[in-house]
């Protein structure tokens, strides 16, 4: 007779569903090492001004380099993270590391925005406000310079405990975008009391606009309503050319993606910052050529 002594393995008979249990116990036990053994570590991707096609900011975004699996991408790993509580001292780090960041580039004479996810969970902690003001005080960053990334859905969880939060984080000099705008069931009538700088379009309204005209028509009513309440808008995943001259006729105002740059190391946000031309400019059709 077979031992009851794992009954999740039991309800899960099948062979495929029985190896990712264990793969995913498995991802748990790393992550909760992971920290301590410093295998986070931060890239950025750069964002366009499409008015004067310079680089304006970047976005932080996570990585886990595990000794054996080697890259795991943080859609596999931040909601196990969630879940394990262990959100809120990656989330620090992550907040401690790119503030420090920010620093060293102002130190560098560059002027760039340096954006920030929050999780829900690390949006939903009493202290976050505490806590990102310390990571700004530590690391000696200008809060103007830090844009906090908090998704619709999230704001959304408590919308009145929001409008306090982020208000008291603007109030301090912080900027606050809307992530992955589009793809929530808000209100837009709770969604415009909030106190933010900027809407983030997700990319999935991005990827078919050459070809799907409702796409066109939500990023067109969205820029319209950020430049009516002076917001910036940026489109994410923005791939190709096609894309980025339907984004800039429909009024976005930054783009974002791998047309412009992938999620990449410090330092080569810098040697990208010495030698950039917007894509689609003569000069860069030039260099194209040339190289
Ligand atoms: P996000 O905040 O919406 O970040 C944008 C994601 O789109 C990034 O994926 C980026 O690499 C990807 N992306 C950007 N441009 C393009 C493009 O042109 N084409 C395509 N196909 N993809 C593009 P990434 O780095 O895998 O991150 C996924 C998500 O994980 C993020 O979505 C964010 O929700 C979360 N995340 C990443 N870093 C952090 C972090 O430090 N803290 C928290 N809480 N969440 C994070
Ligand atoms: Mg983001
Ligand atoms: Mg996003
Ligand atoms: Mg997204």
């Amino acid at each position: 007779a077979q031992s009851q002594a794992r009954p999740i393995l039991v309800a899960t008979p099948n062979a495929a569903s029985k190896s990712r249990f264990i793969e995913a116990l498995e991802v748990e036990r790393a992550l909760h090492a992971a920290l301590e053994r410093q295998e986070f570590f931060l890239v950025y991707q750069p964002q366009m001004d499409l008015r004067t096609g310079t680089i304006v900011g970047v976005e932080s975004l996570l990585r886990w380099r595990h000794p054996t699996w080697g890259l795991v991408p943080p859609t596999r790993f931040i909601t196990q993270l969630e879940s394990l509580g262990l959100i809120s001292a990656v989330g620090q780090w992550v907040l401690e590391e790119a503030c420090r960041q920010s620093r060293r580039w102002e130190q560098a004479g560059l002027n760039l925005r340096v954006g920030i996810n929050l999780s829900p969970r690390q949006f939903l902690e009493p202290d976050l406000f505490a806590r990102i003001q310390q990571a700004i005080r530590t690391s000696g960053a200008s809060p103007a310079r830090i844009e906090l990334e908090i998704t619709e859905s999230l704001a959304m969880q408590d919308p009145a405990n929001a409008i306090a939060l982020l208000g008291r984080l603007r109030e301090a000099g912080i900027k606050i975008a809307i992530d992955d705008f589009g793809i929530g069931h808000s209100s837009l009538e709770y969604l415009l009391r909030f106190p933010i700088d900027a809407i983030k379009i997700d990319r999935a309204f991005v990827s078919n606009i050459t070809c799907v005209q409702a796409d066109r028509v939500i990023v067109r009513a969205v820029t319209a309503i950020g430049q009516t309440m002076g917001l910036s808008v940026i489109a994410e995943g923005v791939e190709t050319l096609r894309q980025c001259d339907f984004v800039d006729a429909l009024g976005v105002s930054e783009i974002q993606g791998y047309l412009i740059g992938k999620p990449m190391e410090p330092e080569r946000i810098e040697s990208l910052l010495e030698t950039f031309v917007r894509p689609g400019s003569a000069t860069h059709e030039h260099v194209d050529r040339s190289t």
